[in-house]
């Protein structure tokens, strides 16, 4: 068996990631591109049996045609998120997809309290100001998170691991899911508007749905508590980022951390400190001093990396010995 695989938008931890496991899959052969998959970069996959793509890539109709039009199979993801591809068009034209689930949830779990806790004791402000030797304590003060009200939307891999950190800091812990996580008995599941009216701190962990799209915006900002804590990890357009700031204006939230927003596509993992960015919705929420922009880290731990190499590889592996895992699959042809 060989199969070719065409990674795209590969940075060097990837790089290194897959390297380091590649020997232990006789017959598989990896090609690295920089640049990401989109209708005008589809055609490098000529030649390939299949491609490996992550979360920003453009897997649309368009892309997809001119994949199996180069004779691609089987896209594989490396990420556990697909909401950028075109399914119907996949189907259509019999392409399987394979994903990544879960590989390590607490290394977004722990970055999102990482958040919480930057935004909440002014970290960010408070690095800088020791550096100019700024001493002064003024502008710093924090609040406990210790016995105050954690909610958490989503419990499913990553809500669980962020219920389980809320819980070790000593909060009561509440969630909003549509499916109960029967591993979280300490946890009181809510109706969302009881979510939104007595949590001290907020955490994201549902995916992006037509459902759950803008799932944060003016009328659910209202019903939050002043001074809530709220943290974004999953996916930038759970937020209405126009809400956000109109909410941030009027002094609801006392921090706002975002490893992933709205438009963030052209900026996520790339070096743009030369550019004039075009956006404003990324320059006015870094104006804010009580908000942190992360960008879509929260997965990027070593233990991560490995876990997503591992079951990349596994994907193509179970997929041309005809084995494939039901939890991985997005789609079969
Ligand atoms: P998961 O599938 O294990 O859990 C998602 C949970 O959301 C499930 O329990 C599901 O029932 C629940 N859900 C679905 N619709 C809902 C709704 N309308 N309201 C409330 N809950 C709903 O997924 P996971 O592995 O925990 O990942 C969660 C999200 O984290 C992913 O969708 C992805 O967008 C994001 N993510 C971000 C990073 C990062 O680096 N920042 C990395 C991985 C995943």
């Amino acid at each position: 068996m060989i199969i070719k695989i065409l990674f795209y938008d590969t940075k060097k931890y990837d790089k290194e990631s897959f390297e380091a496991i590649l020997p232990e899959y006789k017959g598989m052969e990896i090609e690295f591109l920089e640049t990401d998959l989109s209708p005008s970069t589809a055609r490098f996959a000529n030649g390939c049996d299949a491609v490996c793509a992550f979360v920003n890539s453009d897997i649309g109709a368009k892309t997809i045609k001119i994949l199996a039009d180069e004779g691609i199979r089987l896209i594989l993801m490396r990420c556990a998120g697909f909401n950028n591809i075109d399914l119907e068009e996949a189907k259509k034209h019999s392409i399987t997809i394979l994903r990544v689930p879960g590989y390590s949830p607490e290394a977004v779990a722990e970055h999102a309290m990482g958040l919480a806790l930057a935004v909440n004791r002014h970290i960010h402000k408070g690095y800088i100001k020791v550096r100019e030797n700024n001493f002064s304590l003024v502008g710093l003060t924090g609040i406990n998170f210790y016995q105050k009200i954690a909610g958490i939307i989503g419990t499913g891999k990553i809500g669980a691991a962020m219920c389980r950190i809320c819980r070790g800091f000593g909060m009561e812990v509440i969630a909003y899911d549509k499916y109960q996580n029967p591993d979280l008995d300490f946890v009181r599941y809510v109706d969302l508007d009881t979510l939104f009216a007595k949590s001290d701190l907020i955490s994201l962990h549902c995916p992006l749905t037509k459902e759950t799209h803008h799932l944060i915006q003016e009328s659910t900002i209202e019903k939050m508590k002043d001074n809530v804590v709220l943290v974004n990890t999953s996916r930038g357009a759970l937020i209405k980022t126009e809400d956000l700031i109109k909410g941030i204006r009027s002094m609801k939230f006392f921090g706002v951390g975002l490893d992933v927003y709205e438009e963030e596509t052209d900026n996520v993992f790339e070096n743009r400190e030369d550019d004039i960015l075009e956006h404003s919705v990324t320059a006015r929420l870094l104006s804010f001093p009580n908000v942190i922009v992360t960008s879509h880290q929260g997965f990027l731990t070593e233990e991560a990396l490995e876990a997503i190499s591992r079951t990349t590889l596994d994907n193509a592996f179970d997929y041309e010995n005809k084995k494939i895992k039901e939890s991985n699959v997005v789609s079969v042809a």
